[in-house]
């Protein structure tokens, strides 16, 4: 099938309007002369901009859409429709009307990156109209344990993949090939990296996050050193003119690009490991180490307090001094 631009700026209009009506319902209106609702004292962010949804094709039938939350990668072919990552109900409802060529055809298969909300809370939109759900084996286990931890705790809301695989897992869907690989713990110990391999095009989830301080889950089995070589082994091992879908991406920069945004993530992980090590021979406390504004030498990362590089140095300094945990 043949989508052509202008079907997709159609679409994307389209999905707009009904973008700005998900993202009105989305912000609490306080009823005219009542007081504001104030927003949680806990949560220094700002509130969220509307929502605009947008499809963005990439190579032979694959694309990635962004709403909020993790980038969604899709397949879009006469022969099969693939989603990868589920975002939030809401915006998994955008994705699910707006994906080019379904009309009311079934989803033959939903993949999830990896656990986090940001990723699978959609999987109970895209559950009903979908053959599968399917992630790395330990995928459900951590997505059970971060909802029994939420306060409250979200496990009535959590819909869990139905098909799990250890290490790879690899579909045929029409003239496409899916694939997926398990590379040890990294963002989490359960990321996959899923590739389109006719497309050429690989989705690394929150393996990738684009010049802006990453989220390491330390609780949920992150290891900063294995990620380092999960993105030296995906950068070698892929081929040269892959097309990358990231997880996030800085404000200023893609959620998709090349091999070489990969090796600035390693660099920085390298360095931030490296930084803390030197703290901690020196003495300083977890809480010292901690305290630093911005990363020395990626000025592309910086961003005003409050930022991720504080939980950094602190998931850096526990990974280094402690075996396990
Ligand atoms: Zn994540």
């Amino acid at each position: 099938m043949s989508l052509n631009r202008r079907d997709f700026l159609y679409r994307s209009a389209g999905l707009m309007a009904a973008g700005w009506m998900a993202g009105g319902r989305l912000l609490a209106q306080a009823p005219a002369g009542s007081a504001p609702v104030a927003p949680p004292k806990t949560d220094p962010r700002p509130p969220a901009p509307p929502v605009v949804p947008e499809f963005h094709p990439l190579r032979r039938n694959v694309g990635y859409f962004t709403a909020r939350g993790g980038t969604i990668g899709w397949l879009a072919s006469p022969e099969a429709l693939a989603v990868v990552d589920t975002q939030f109900a809401d915006t998994a409802a955008l994705c699910l009307a707006g994906l080019p060529g379904r009309a009311e055809r079934t989803i033959d298969v939903v993949v999830n990156t990896h656990h986090h909300g940001d990723h699978t809370s959609g999987n109970g939109v895209f559950k009903p109209v979908a053959k599968t759900i399917v992630a790395q084996a330990n995928v459900p286990v951590l997505q059970r344990a971060a909802a029994e931890r939420a306060k409250p705790p979200t496990t009535d809301r959590q819909v869990y993949a139905d098909t799990t695989f250890a290490e790879t897992w690899r579909k045929e869907l029409g003239d496409e090939v899916v694939s997926a690989r398990y590379f040890g713990p990294a963002h989490t110990n359960g990321d996959a990296v899923i590739l389109f391999e006719k497309a050429n095009v690989v989705h690394m989830g929150d393996l990738m996050f684009n010049r802006v301080y990453p989220v390491i889950d330390r609780v949920s089995g992150a290891s900063i050193r294995n990620w380092i070589v999960v993105l030296e082994k995906v950068a070698k091992e892929y081929p040269a003119d892959a097309i990358y879908i990231f997880g996030h991406a800085g404000a200023k920069f893609g959620v998709s690009g090349q091999r070489a945004e990969l090796l600035v993530l390693r660099d920085y992980l390298t360095a931030l490991l490296e930084h803390v090590q030197t703290q901690i021979t020196a003495g300083k406390t977890k809480a010292e180490v901690s305290t630093l504004e911005n990363f020395p030498g990626f000025p592309d990362f910086h961003q005003k307090l409050p930022n991720r590089l504080g939980s950094n140095l602190g998931v850096a300094y526990d990974e280094l001094t402690q075996a396990k945990g």
